[in-house]
């Protein structure tokens, strides 16, 4: 499992440039894959080879020191609770306040290993003006020059380095992980209470286990999975959980540890951003998704459109690839919900499926010759062979003679043919070009 490392501090520290910093130089590598949900909060990075989740606190910064009380330290304490590491930023030119001392207050009883970083630090009269800092209590900290980006190699050294090296063992390995993620309030407990014997005191179970993943092994129809879930998604949480951000994440976590993620949907409000939010993030960690829109027993005069509109309304947002299931049940009167677990399943296996190259080669190929990438300053492209990757999600690789001249909309049309091929009802594919 990912290790988390978050961002913390004052409103306009710089919390966001570095961010952004971080996500931009694995971007550049990595995520090339257009149309991804940016999410703005949170981003995959890594350093010297090892990969860690980075989250921006400051998305949902409200720019006032007075409100530290609320807003603020519900943000700092969210984010001891669920990261691993935390870099707490600091600002010469604002100097110390009394912001920065309760911040560091809760981070210091936290346990977690925190990292203090002085940000705008672009000359030798901010490396002195910085010492300021040391009034905190620290032992060390860390300088950052927005201008250059330099220090931050030091920084991530040492973050790295410091990151728990024993392994987790998977109790349920090769079982399918599934995790019910949705906004606050759209039935995930009753959901997840509805799926499981509703006489199981799941309360007195999660108790305790208030950071890791919580997994319950479910069998019955047939089918064995487990259900992931945070800590507090069964239970209200201590703080307010209407928050966008609490959601997200709160999802961050299950999210990565799951293989399919059953996006919940209220049918009284329809997709919102927030929706969007969770999406991009199954989207970007390339979990296999099922949309249910829930509470279809609060819609009224229920016409033989209405769901095929909804569908529509929300198919129109997420784009892209078009085949993710989308189910309409009640959690509360439990109507379709063991459809839920079916489709799920599906998905499951989607992701797994690994297409034979003999096999691949001999449908796509044709699909290559028949529609081929569009010619270039006269020159044609030729696709010659292609492989499915050993990676838990599909990516199929095309080697070709000049891959650099093959765009967008035809890597979709690869896509699409794949689906159509051998269908990945649910699953995130990548494609790419390569020269052979
Ligand atoms: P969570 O915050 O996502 O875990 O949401 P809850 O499971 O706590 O549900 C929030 C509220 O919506 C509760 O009052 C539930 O009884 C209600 N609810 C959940 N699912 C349904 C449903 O399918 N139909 C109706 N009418 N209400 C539902």
């Amino acid at each position: 499992m990912s290790n988390i490392v978050a961002i913390v501090g004052r409103p306009n520290v710089g919390k966001s440039t570095l961010f952004n910093r971080l996500l931009e130089r694995r971007e550049a590598i990595v995520d090339s894959t257009a149309g991804v949900t940016r999410d703005r909060h949170y981003g995959k990075s890594d350093w010297n080879g090892v990969d860690f989740t980075v989250i921006d606190t400051g998305g949902y910064d409200v720019n006032n020191d007075d409100v530290f009380q609320g807003e603020i330290s519900k943000q700092v304490q969210l984010a001891v609770d669920e990261a691993t590491s935390i870099i707490f930023m600091l600002n010469v030119e604002e100097g110390l306040t009394d912001t920065d001392y309760e911040i560091y207050e809760m981070l210091r009883r936290s346990n977690k290993p925190v990292y203090i970083v002085v940000n705008k630090v672009d000359s030798s009269k901010e490396e002195l003006a910085a010492t300021e800092f040391y009034q905190l209590g620290i032992e060390k900290y860390y300088t950052l020059s927005s201008a250059t980006g330099s220090g931050t190699g030091d920084l991530l050294d040492d973050i790295v380095k410091d990151f728990p090296t024993t392994e987790y063992k998977d109790p349920f390995e090769g079982l399918p992980k599934i995790t019910i993620a949705g906004r606050p309030n759209v039935g995930k407990s009753t959901m997840t209470n509805a799926l499981l014997d509703a006489d199981r005191n799941i309360v007195t179970d999660v108790a305790g286990t208030t950071r890791d993943s919580i997994q319950t092994l479910y069998n019955k129809f047939g089918h064995e999975f487990v259900l992931v879930d945070t800590a507090g998604m069964r239970r209200k949480s201590k703080v307010s959980e209407d928050l966008e951000f609490y959601s997200v994440m709160r999802s961050i976590r299950s999210i990565e540890f799951s293989d399919v993620v059953v996006i919940m949907v209220d049918a009284t409000l329809g997709w919102e951003s927030q929706d969007m939010n969770i999406f991009g993030l199954a989207q970007k960690n390339r979990k296999g998704i099922v949309i249910v829109v829930n509470k279809w027993d609060l819609v009224e005069n229920k016409q033989t459109n209405t769901t095929r509109d909804f569908e529509k309304s929300i198919r129109d947002k997420i784009g892209q690839f078009s085949d993710i299931p989308i189910l309409f049940v009640s959690a509360l009167t439990k109507q379709r919900i063991l459809k839920v677990v079916e489709t799920a399943m599906v998905v499951y296996e989607d992701r797994k499926k690994k297409i034979k190259t003999s096999k691949l080669n001999e449908v796509m190929l044709p699909i290559f010759e028949g529609t081929p990438p569009p010619a270039n300053k006269g020159k044609y492209i030729k696709v010659k062979y292609c492989v499915q990757l050993p990676t838990p999600s599909p990516q199929f690789v095309f080697f070709c003679n000049l891959p650099q001249y093959v765009k967008e909309p035809y890597k979709r049309f690869t896509e699409n043919q794949l689906r159509k091929e051998f269908g990945f009802t649910g699953v995130p594919i990548e494609v790419y070009f390569r020269q052979k």
